[in-house]
């Protein structure tokens, strides 16, 4: 007989993949940043809307660097709480702010009715590469703003975590250390900066759990929207971008349509094999576009309307 298939219908536990299988259900959150003009507006309100029906465990806004983005952090945090379903958490930094400053947004997030606060030290306001000067009347680290959030009111604060190290930091060891001590301070949730090379983010996991830091450490998966954006922020950041991830990229300047495809490739493969290998809960920086983010999630098992189901995280 010609054209005929084996298929068996059941596999030994060892062949099953997780991402394909749906062997342990995956959370998703979900990185926004505030608009600057009437027509970025559209586009993070047109996202949102797309992604919501998926129910992502939370959505997060930045803050702009130096609080410069403080009343449209704030709009854009209110607008989700009061037009959607989802659940909002506010990115705040301490830069060139006072603690009555400061603690006064925080305060406003509590009325709008906010829960979930993203704690940050901030970028130094001369600028990335120079010395961070804590304001002298404000928050002298992150720490120390946690702690203010805390005694403010009941709130989750989620904090970031640098698989790469923070590009200030001296060794590995030492960014390990603070973050430690904003767990000690109240911290639930540690979200990486962005990565490309899972080892990466594995080998950094392995160092947190062995420092006897357990609280989840949410990868954050940037869907590489445009490569010549992504390098430049990724040189910024302090995380690397392999050549195989250029390679991959390679020739399209001209090619929109493909590149997207290539994107949301690239991205597909990071997100099975994170999943493939345990993990449970990922956050996704959308860059305030929800199509890459959509089909991620759709291939993660994610439907509109249908609950998430609580990963262990
Ligand atoms: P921390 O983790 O508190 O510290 C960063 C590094 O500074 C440490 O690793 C260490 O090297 C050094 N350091 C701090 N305290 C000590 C100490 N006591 N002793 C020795 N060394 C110390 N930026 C924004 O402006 N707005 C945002 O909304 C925003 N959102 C972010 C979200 C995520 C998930 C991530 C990963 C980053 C985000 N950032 C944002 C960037 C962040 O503000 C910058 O990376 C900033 O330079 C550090 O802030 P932090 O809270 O990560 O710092």
């Amino acid at each position: 007989m010609t054209g005929v298939i084996a298929v068996t219908t059941s596999s030994p536990r060892s062949d099953i993949r997780p991402s394909r299988d749906g062997a342990h259900p995956v959370r998703v959150s979900m990185e926004f940043f505030p608009p600057k003009t009437p027509a970025m507006e559209e586009t993070l309100w047109a996202s949102v809307k797309r992604l919501e029906p998926l129910s992502p465990a939370f959505v997060s806004v930045t803050y702009g660097a130096g609080g410069s983005t403080r009343e449209r952090t704030h709009a854009t945090v209110k607008r989700i709480v009061e037009e959607t379903k989802l659940l909002p958490a506010a990115h705040l930094t301490c830069v060139s702010a006072t603690r009555d400053e400061v603690d006064e947004v925080i305060r406003s997030y509590q009325q709008a009715g906010v829960r979930h606060i993203v704690a940050l030290r901030g970028d130094p306001a001369e600028g990335l590469g120079t010395r961070y000067q804590p304001h002298p009347d404000g928050y002298a680290s992150t720490p120390d703003l946690i702690a203010g959030i805390r005694a403010i009111g009941d709130f989750e604060v989620s904090v970031s975590a640098y698989p790469e190290k923070h590009p200030e930091s001296a060794t590995l060891a030492v960014d390990i250390d603070v973050l430690r001590q904003k767990v000690d301070a109240g911290a639930t949730r540690a979200i990486t900066q962005f990565f490309f090379d899972n080892d990466t983010y594995f080998r950094y996991l392995d160092k947190v759990r062995a420092a006897g830091i357990d609280i989840p450490i949410v990868p954050g998966i940037l869907p590489v929207q445009n490569f010549r954006q992504t390098a430049s922020f990724a040189e910024r950041t302090g995380a690397s971008v392999p050549a195989w991830l250029a390679q991959r990229f390679d020739g399209l300047d001209d090619d929109a349509e493909t590149r997207r495809l290539i994107a949301a490739a690239v991205a597909a493969e990071q997100v099975f094999d994170l999943v493939d290998r345990g993990v449970t809960d990922i956050h996704f920086y959308t860059m305030n576009r929800a199509d890459l983010v959509y089909a991620i999630c759709h291939l993660l098992g994610l439907r509109p309307g249908a609950e998430q189901k609580q990963a262990a995280a």
